[in-house]
């Protein structure tokens, strides 16, 4: 899988891909990022890539030339399956979606600042908007990290153990039962006796049935 992300920030996004499982994934050549500074595709001497909103009022307005010429240009190169818009109006991101972009093959992520893009970009260049929650915050930057976060250690192959993906809240519909490592007892806190009875059965029975209790308790809209 290939992420582009588009960004007039790049830096901000240097260290969410160059640690841990992130950046195993891309050594493992599983998945290729690709951070695309907009300031190389812009097309004034200042290298500016915004401007003040027309009608006035404050904030600045990302340009729509740069971001075309970027997107374009990748788009020469190879097929998207979607061209991604940050923003806190588009539809919110979960472990559906998640899966459903882990299959795709190239994805395109383009990253708002100040005020958001020139609404022209959102009508004619980008196929999806998503967002990461409802708040607001500075740049798309960091919802573009969590989404490819969430999408790349989904990919078969990043987690060591596969299956621990599955084991995770939301997969199934249940929120993850709870989990201990030694030792076995911390100033008299103890672990549950089943989980260390070494009987695989009680033990599975047992996760099950705290994840069934926790999500009943902790989030009763899922479907359970
Ligand atoms: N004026 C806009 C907010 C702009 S915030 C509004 O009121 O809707 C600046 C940028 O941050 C956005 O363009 C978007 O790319 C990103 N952003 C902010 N909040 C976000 C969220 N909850 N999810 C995803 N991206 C977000």
């Amino acid at each position: 899988m290939r992420i582009d992300i588009i960004t007039c920030l790049p830096r901000l996004l240097d260290s969410p891909f160059s640690d841990s499982i992130l950046k195993r994934a891309q050594q493992k050549g599983l998945v290729t990022v690709v951070i695309h500074d907009l300031r190389e595709y812009a097309q004034n001497k200042h290298r500016t890539t915004d401007d003040y909103a027309y009608g006035g009022g404050a904030g600045m307005v990302m340009m729509i030339e740069p971001i075309d010429l970027c997107i374009s240009k990748l788009k020469n190169e190879r097929d998207y399956d979607e061209v991604i818009y940050m923003s806190p109006d588009g539809e919110l991101f979960t472990q559906s979606l998640a899966n459903q972009f882990s299959l795709y093959k190239n994805l395109i992520v383009l990253c708002g600042h100040y005020k958001g893009v020139d609404e022209r970009v959102r009508e004619h260049l980008i196929t999806k908007e998503i967002s990461i929650g409802n708040y607001v915050l500075s740049g798309g930057e960091l919802a573009a990290a969590v989404i490819a976060d969430a999408i790349i250690r989904l990919i078969p192959g990043v987690l060591s153990d596969e299956t621990s993906a599955l084991t995770d809240s939301f997969q199934d519909g249940l929120i993850a039962p709870p989990v201990y490592t030694r030792p076995v007892e911390y100033k008299g806190w103890k672990v549950p006796e089943v989980l260390i009875s070494g009987h695989e059965a009680k033990i599975e029975q047992w996760r099950l049935e705290k994840a069934m209790e926790r999500t009943k308790e902790r989030r009763p809209d899922l479907p359970g």
